[in-house]
C-alpha cells in the first residue's frame, strides 16, 4: 500500500503527527517492529488511532479488491502450470469474500437485533421468536471474522483515555453503513466489569463467579446478555459505559465483552490480557494481527513481573491441608490416574514446605557498583534471602524427578484448583455451621478464607519450574511479616514475548520516552531469532509540540548558591551541607517562580530525612514564606486529597496566596504513589526539580541477578556491560518519567532543574529525551 500523504484526523494535524502516522502506516504495512516515541502532550493516542485505522481501512479495501479479482478469474487457470497454487489462492479468496459478506451480514443482524430488542421490550409477547433469533446469531458469531488490531496499555484509566480519544476521532462516528466502520471492544478484569455487588465484595471473585455458573447459565447467554454484546459491537463504549449498560440490562458486562471479541476489529485490553499466554488464550485472543503496546517504557518490567510469582509457606501449607482432605474424601471415587497426580501434587507441596522450613540463609555480600552504590543505612538488605537456579532448587528440594510439564497439564485439564476451591467451600461451610449452634451464616471474611484457592496461585510456580533453567531464578526469602516465601524471578522476558513476535503481523511499541530503545529491544528479542527480528525494526522519534527554545528551560546545576557541589551518591547525600544546599536552591526558585513547583526525591526515606533537617535548620520556615509545602503520602488512598489541595493552591483557587505569588511546593518521590498517571500541567508544575539520580537499590538480590544475567547474555556497548547499562537505564527511565510530566500541551511551559553534576556526563545526557537534552544548559551555581 502506498503511504498516504494525508490522514483523516479530528482537526488539522501538526506536522509531527502527520510524520508519526506515516511512519506507523509504513511499519504496519511492511510487517515491522516499530518503536515509536512521542512525548506526552503531542497527541500520541490520536496519531496511533488515525494512523493504524487508516491502514486497516486501506488493507480491507485492498483485500476486497484482490479477492474479487481472483474469484473472477475462475476459468483462466485451467491450462496454467501453477494451476494448483492459483486455485488455492482463488479458494482462499473465495473464502475471504464469504467472510467479508458474513461480516456485513453480522453487522446487519446486530443492528436488526438491537431494533428488535427495543420492539420486543415494548411487546413481551414476541419474546419467544426473538430469543430464537438471538441464539442463532451467537452460534454463527463464535469465530473470528475480522483482521484485528490489539491496542494494549498498562492501566485501566489509560485504556479509558484511549477509548475517549477514539470516540472523538472520525473513526468513532459510525454514520456510514456501507463504508468503513470500526467495531471495538474493551476488555477488563472481573473486578472492573462485574455488576454483582455481592461477588464484587469478595477477594475470590473469580472463583465465586465460576462457582455460580455451575448452578445457572452465565448471564451473558441470556437475551439481555446478547443485546449487551450487540450494543458493544455496534457502538464505541469504554468500560464504564459498558458497566452502566450492563447494570440497566441486568446482563454481565464481563462475558458480554468477551463474546464481542470475535466480532470486532479493534480490541482494547490491558497488558496482562495480551502478554500472558494463558490469559490471552482464555480471552479468545488470536494473534495473527497488529499489536500496539502503549506506555511501553515499562514493557520489560511488566513482562517480568507478570511471569514472576511468589508463594508463601502459609499458602503452601493451606493448599497441602485442603488437598489432603480432598484426596481422603474422594479416595475411592478418583480414577487411578487422577489419584496419581493428586498424590504427586501433595508430594511437591510437602517438599516445598520442607524447603521453606529448612532454609539456611546466607545474606548477600555487598558489591559496590560504578553507579556509586555501596552499603548504607538505606540500601542494606532487610531480608534474609537465598537465590538459586531452578535446577539447583529442584535438586535440593528433591523435586528434580518431577515432570512439571505433565503436572501442569493435569492441573489445567482437570481444573483441580477450582474443584478444590468448591470442595473447601462446602467443607468449611459445613464445619462452620456445625460449630455454630445458632446456625449463623459465615461472615464475609470467613467466606473469603474458605473460597481462596492457594493451589491456583501455586500452579504459577509449577509453570515457572517447567521453564528453561537460564530464564529465571528461585529466590527464597524470609521476614517477620510474611514468613518464608519462594519466589520465581523471570530474567528473560524474551521467552514470553516470542509468540507475540512470531505470530503478529506487526508490533508497535509506543511511549512518551522510549530512550534508550536498544535496551528494550535487546531484552525483548529472543537470542535465537535476534538477527531476523532486528531486520524488522523501525524507529520513530518525534520532537515536542512546544517550542523548546521559548517554552522549556532545562538546567543541570552542578553546585548550589553557597558553592556546595551537588553529587547525591549514597555516601554523600546525607551530608547536612548538601541537604541545606537543596533547601537554599528551592528558596531561591520559590522567589522567582510564581506557579507550582514539584521537587522529586529519590526515596521516601531521603525525603523524610531532608524535611527533618530543614525543620531543624529553619529552611522550612523560609520556604513557607513563599510556598505552601505539600508532601507526597505513602498511602495510596491519601493521594487524591493531596492532589486536590495542591491543585487548588497551585492554581490559586484556594487559600495560600501570599505576596501576590501563587503557592504550592510539592515534595514528591520518584517511583512513589504519584509516579504515574498524574500530570503537572500549567500552574501545577512551572518548575520541576530533580534531586540527584534515583538509582535503584543495587544490593537487591533480584537486581544483582538481573544484571549478572544481562552481563552473561548481552553484548557490551561502548565498553560498558549490559548489566551496568540496565542499572543506569532504570534510573534514567525514572528521571524521564518524572520530569516529562511538566509539559502536557502546546501552550504549556516549564523549567526543569536537575540537581547533580553527574547530569552533565554524556552517558547520562544522552538518555534524556532529545526535546530536553537539546536545550539543556549547565550552570556552575545558582542564586
Ligand atoms: S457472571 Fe458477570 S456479573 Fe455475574 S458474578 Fe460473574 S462477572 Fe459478576
Amino acid at each position: 500500500l502506498p503511504t498516504p500523504s494525508e490522514f483523516i484526523f479530528p482537526f488539522e494535524p501538526y506536522s509531527i503527527q502527520v510524520d508519526f502516522m506515516k511512519a506507523l502506516y509504513q511499519a504496519i504495512e511492511h510487517k515491522q517492529i516499530g518503536v515509536f516515541e512521542s512525548p506526552t502532550g503531542t497527541g500520541k493516542s490520536l496519531s496511533l488511532i488515525c494512523g493504524s485505522l487508516s491502514w486497516l481501512r486501506d488493507h480491507e479495501a485492498r483485500e476486497d479488491k484482490r479477492c474479487k479479482e481472483l474469484s473472477s478469474k475462475q476459468t483462466g487457470f485451467k491450462n496454467n502450470v501453477d494451476k494448483k497454487n492459483k486455485n488455492g489462492d482463488r479458494q482462499s479468496a473465495m473464502e475471504q469474500i464469504k467472510r467479508q459478506e458474513k461480516r456485513k451480514l453480522q453487522l446487519k443482524k446486530i443492528r436488526s437485533s438491537i431494533a428488535n430488542y427495543s420492539l420486543n421490550k415494548q411487546n413481551e409477547s414476541k419474546s419467544n421468536s426473538y430469543r430464537k433469533k438471538v441464539k442463532i446469531y451467537f452460534k454463527s458469531g463464535s469465530h473470528h471474522i475480522f483482521f484485528q488490531i490489539f491496542f494494549c496499555s498498562r492501566t485501566h484509566s489509560q485504556l479509558s483515555q484511549f477509548v475517549k480519544e477514539l470516540q472523538k476521532s472520525p473513526f468513532g462516528k459510525q454514520t456510514d453503513p456501507d463504508g468503513f466502520q470500526v467495531t471495538m471492544v474493551g476488555l477488563g478484569s472481573r473486578s472492573n466489569l462485574c455488576i454483582n455487588d455481592e461477588v464484587r465484595k469478595l477477594k475470590s471473585m473469580n472463583e465465586r463467579c465460576l462457582e455460580m455458573q455451575k448452578n445457572s447459565k452465565p448471564e451473558a447467554s441470556s437475551e439481555d446478555g446478547n443485546h449487551l454484546t450487540n450494543t458493544i459491537v455496534d457502538s464505541i463504549l469504554d468500560i464504564e459505559e459498558v458497566v452502566k449498560k450492563g447494570r440497566s440490562l441486568e446482563a454481565c458486562p464481563y462475558y458480554a465483552s468477551r463474546h464481542a471479541v470475535p466480532l470486532t476489529q479493534l480490541v482494547v485490553l490491558p497488558y496482562q490480557t495480551l502478554l500472558h499466554k494463558a490469559t490471552r488464550e482464555a480471552s479468545g485472543i488470536k494473534l495473527k494481527s497488529v499489536v500496539i503496546i502503549d506506555e511501553a517504557h515499562n514493557l520489560v518490567e511488566a513482562l517480568n513481573s507478570m511471569h514472576s510469582c511468589l508463594v508463601t509457606a502459609k499458602q503452601i501449607s493451606k493448599a497441602h491441608g485442603q488437598l489432603t482432605r480432598y484426596a481422603h474424601k474422594f479416595n475411592t471415587r478418583l480414577k487411578a490416574k487422577n489419584l496419581f497426580y493428586v498424590k504427586q501434587i501433595l508430594y511437591v507441596l510437602q517438599n516445598l514446605l520442607h524447603a521453606t522450613k529448612s532454609m539456611n540463609f546466607v545474606p548477600f555480600t555487598v558489591i559496590p557498583t560504578k553507579g556509586g552504590a555501596s552499603i548504607s543505612k538505606e540500601n542494606k538488605p532487610k531480608l534474609n534471602s537465598r537465590l538459586l537456579t531452578v535446577n539447583d532448587f529442584l535438586f535440593s528440594s528433591k523435586l528434580d524427578n518431577i515432570n512439571f510439564f505433565k503436572l501442569l497439564r493435569y492441573c489445567e485439564r482437570s481444573k483441580i484448583s477450582r474443584k478444590l476451591s468448591g470442595f473447601v467451600e462446602r467443607f468449611e461451610q459445613n464445619a462452620l455451621s456445625t460449630a455454630n449452634t445458632n446456625s449463623t451464616p459465615p461472615t464475609k471474611s470467613e467466606y473469603d478464607v474458605t473460597m481462596a484457592s492457594p493451589l491456583m496461585h501455586i500452579e504459577s510456580l509449577f509453570a515457572a519450574f517447567s521453564s528453561a533453567n537460564q530464564d529465571g531464578r528461585v529466590v527464597m526469602t524470609t521476614d517477620s511479616e510474611s514468613g518464608p516465601t519462594i519466589k520465581y524471578l523471570l530474567l528473560n522476558p524474551a521467552s514470553h514475548f516470542k509468540q507475540i513476535l512470531d505470530q503478529s503481523r506487526a508490533i508497535i511499541v509506543a511511549g512518551g520516552t522510549m530512550q534508550p530503545s536498544s535496551c528494550l529491544l535487546d531484552q525483548l528479542l529472543p537470542e535465537s531469532d535476534a538477527e531476523k527480528h532486528r531486520s524488522r525494526i523501525a524507529e520513530f522519534s518525534c520532537g515536542h509540540v512546544i517550542n523548546g527554545a521559548t517554552q522549556l528551560l532545562p538546567i543541570a546545576l552542578s553546585s548550589g548558591p553557597s558553592g556546595e557541589e551537588f553529587e547525591f551518591t549514597f555516601q554523600k547525600r546525607r551530608s547536612l551541607k548538601l541537604v541545606d544546599e537543596i533547601g537554599r536552591v528551592l528558596v531561591n526558585i520559590s522567589n522567582i517562580i510564581p506557579g507550582g513547583i514539584v521537587c522529586f526525591f529519590p526515596s521516601y526515606d531521603y525525603e523524610k530525612y531532608v524535611v527533618q533537617r530543614w525543620n531543624e535548620a529553619g529552611i522550612t520556615a523560609k520556604l513557607e514564606m513563599k510556598k505552601k509545602i505539600f508532601r507526597e503520602p505513602k498511602k495510596a488512598n491519601e493521594v487524591d486529597k493531596l492532589l486536590v489541595d495542591y491543585t487548588r493552591c497551585a492554581s490559586n483557587k484556594g487559600p495560600g496566596k501570599q505576596n501576590g505569588m501563587l503557592c504550592g511546593l510539592l515534595l514528591s518521590v520518584v517511583g512513589g504513589k504519584m509516579s504515574e498517571g498524574i500530570n503537572f500541567s500549567d500552574e501545577l508544575g512551572r518548575c520541576v526539580v530533580m534531586v540527584g539520580l534515583p538509582y535503584p537499590n543495587s544490593q537487591s538480590p533480584e537486581l544483582r541477578e538481573k544484571m549478572n544475567y544481562l552481563d552473561r547474555n548481552m553484548r557490551h556497548t561502548d565498553g560498558r556491560s549490559a548489566g551496568q547499562l540496565h542499572y543506569e537505564n532504570l534510573c534514567m527511565k525514572a528521571v524521564n518519567q518524572s520530569i516529562g510530566r511538566a509539559i502536557r500541551h502546546r501552550n504549556d511551559y516549564a523549567s526543569i532543574v536537575l540537581l547533580d553534576k553527574r547530569y552533565l556526563r554524556p552517558s547520562i545526557t544522552s538518555k534524556l529525551p532529545t526535546w530536553i537534552s537539546d536545550h539543556l544548559t549547565n550552570h556552575e551555581r545558582f542564586g
